[in-house]
């Protein structure tokens, strides 16, 4: 058994877990159990107080629910961008994504206030970008990343925040700038759902790794047989609908 442990937040799944981006949570715990390191999941939901975790996740979901955890969240704004700044991992999908970023700004509605750990916003747009999506990044190996989009949000990146990755097949951010999700420091957003870390199982143990390094000041991870996961990867890459 690894003496290794780590502590996941779930946050406020029973509002944003759109796609099944749960598996995301799944993906991570399984991941951490096959190799021995104890993984805690915490669902944090409205209202709960939120106490330190290694690793942060926020799922996707229409503007609705992103109405009630948008300003949920500002009650933690504070204490988020502290758990940023000593290098906690975060991952948001989608509408967890856009609320990251400084604002999400809906049709025909008041714009929702973001959590600025991304310096991003995001405005709907008139369309609603569906489909596969194959975008290439230049930190993870194999250098590519397969997902499934359905957003009519537009999110620009500024300043330090920088693309998680080049869009090859589909729409990414905005459609228009080739860019896809975004990361500043350990925070990572993207619109990929699928969900996400399943069918990319080396980001989900780069983000394990970053999680370890940061609590352990080391970061080795045993090997796992993913012959079935990259063959779901590889059929995924370039595939449009
Ligand atoms: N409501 C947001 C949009 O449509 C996010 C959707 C989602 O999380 N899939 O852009």
């Amino acid at each position: 058994m690894d003496s290794r442990k780590l502590k996941l937040g779930h946050l406020y799944s029973r509002q944003l877990n759109l796609y099944g981006d749960i598996g995301n949570v799944t993906t991570l715990k399984k991941r951490c159990e096959w190799r021995g390191i104890e993984i805690e999941i915490d669902n944090i939901n409205l209202g709960d107080k939120i106490t330190g975790h290694d690793i942060y996740f926020i799922g996707g979901g229409q503007d609705r629910q992103q109405v009630e955890v948008a300003f949920e969240l500002q009650k933690h704004k504070e204490f988020l961008a502290d758990e940023m700044n000593s290098g906690c991992v975060f991952l948001g999908i989608c509408g967890g994504y856009q609320l990251f970023g400084e604002y999400y700004q809906p049709h025909n509605a008041d714009r929702l206030p973001g959590i600025s750990l991304l310096d991003a916003y995001t405005i709907a747009g008139s369309k609603r970008f569906i489909g596969n999506v194959t975008a290439k990044t230049n930190f993870v190996t194999p250098d590519t990343l397969v997902g499934f989009e359905n957003h009519s949000g537009l999110t620009y990146l500024r300043g330090e925040t920088k693309p998680l990755a080049t869009v090859t097949t589909g729409y990414g951010n905005n459609g228009e700038d080739k860019t896809e999700g975004g990361r500043y420091k350990n925070v990572f957003g993207t619109y990929l759902h699928g969900s996400f870390l399943p069918k990319n199982p080396h980001f989900a143990d780069y983000l394990i790794k970053l999680a370890l390094e940061k609590k352990y000041g080391e970061s080795e991870l045993t090997p796992l047989d993913d012959k079935i996961e990259f063959d779901a990867h590889a059929k995924a890459i370039g595939r449009v609908y």
